[in-house]
């Protein structure tokens, strides 16, 4: 399944674009033995896109240029060429080394799943360079090992993670198209240290000292409930009602967020005044994800929001998005 040039002969490299995507919610339910929690989740991807270029090469190796590129690692952690080893140890003997070459649009460490969608995007371009004939089944079990949120970024759309993310299920909705400004934050946010303020908030919370913020347990609680899917927000994608949506977007991870960057209040603030239907932090953040009501207003509240100072700069894009796929006629 490589790419063919259109005198039939075969091309040695492949194009993949794979997408960044927001959590329509987030619920995070107790921790788990291996240290994740449990998560029931609704992913949406959305029309920023990753590339990477995948080539026969002597030995495995990576090249990364375009946003952000200084901080993401060039040698084995880097998630595609995880995603290569990943791949090769399910098809021995037909799997040479690959250059690696990774376009990045998706900022680092934002809460957009950068880095899981170019490992998504490796399978995809390592699959159609080596031939290997997996099918999306199969290459979704290669894509869990990889990482809890690399599985969407194959699948795309808008689909129910539960597990760590990894289980996944497409969610039913009509062909609506949602649009969304993306404002990016300045700095970056682990995703580990997210979850680990979380756990703190959790605990003061138990402990009597403050407000649980939602989904979290009762006074004197010591464990938070089992993450449960928004039955409104499922209801509101069903309608295909953008206001709905935008009244149901839940993420358990703000709180422990604006913790870490309290920054993100007046960014999210000056959203809603501007006019979006809902707004929110995407994932473990910084960025900031909001739905406007069209195509016009997502303008409008892109314009509005550069000038507010309230980011370092703005995106506009549509969900859903499909997921990895490759780039055809790209040389
Ligand atoms: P997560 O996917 O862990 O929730 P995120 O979506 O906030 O995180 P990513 O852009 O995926 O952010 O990056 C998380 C970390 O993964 C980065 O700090 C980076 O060091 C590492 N990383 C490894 N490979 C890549 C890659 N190809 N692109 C981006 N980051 C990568």
């Amino acid at each position: 399944m490589r790419q063919e040039r259109p005198g039939g002969e075969r091309e040695n490299r492949v194009t993949v674009r794979a997408p960044a995507k927001l959590n329509l919610q987030l619920a995070v339910g107790p921790p788990r033995g291996d240290g994740y929690h449990h998560l029931v989740t609704v992913f949406h991807a959305v029309s920023l896109f990753d590339e990477i270029t995948v080539e026969p090469a002597a030995r495995d190796r990576v090249t990364v240029t375009g946003e952000g590129a200084d901080r993401v690692p060039a040698g084995r952690d880097n998630l595609a060429l995880r995603a290569v080893a990943a791949l090769r140890a399910e098809v021995p003997g037909r799997a040479p080394g690959v250059r690696v070459a990774i376009t990045k649009r998706i900022p680092v460490a934002a809460g957009l799943a950068g880095g899981s969608a170019d490992a998504a995007a490796a399978l995809v371009a390592c699959n159609a360079l080596w031939g290997s004939g997996l099918g999306q089944a199969q290459l979704v079990d290669v894509a869990a090992k990889v990482g809890s949120d690399v599985p969407f970024g194959l699948l795309g759309g808008t689909a129910v993670g539960r597990g760590r993310g990894e289980r996944l299920t497409p969610a039913l909705a009509p062909a609506t198209q949602y649009h969304w400004v993306l404002a990016f934050a300045e700095g970056q946010l682990s995703t580990p240290e997210v979850y680990a303020a979380l756990d703190r908030l959790r605990a003061r919370e138990a402990r009597g000292d403050e407000q649980p913020p939602r989904h979290q347990g009762g006074p004197g609680g010591d464990r938070p409930p089992e993450a449960t899917l928004d039955a409104g927000l499922m209801s509101a994608l069903r309608s295909g009602d953008a206001r709905l949506v935008g009244r149901t977007l839940s993420n358990d991870l703000q709180p422990a967020a604006l913790s870490l960057c309290p920054a993100l209040r007046k960014t999210l603030a000056a959203g809603l005044e501007l006019g979006a239907l809902g707004a929110l932090v995407s994932g473990s953040g910084p960025t900031c994800a909001f739905l406007a009501a069209s195509a016009k207003r997502a303008l409008d509240l892109a314009v509005s929001l550069s000038g507010a100072g309230v980011c370092r700069s703005v995106a506009r894009v549509t969900g859903p998005a499909p997921g990895a796929a490759v780039v055809p006629g790209r040389p």
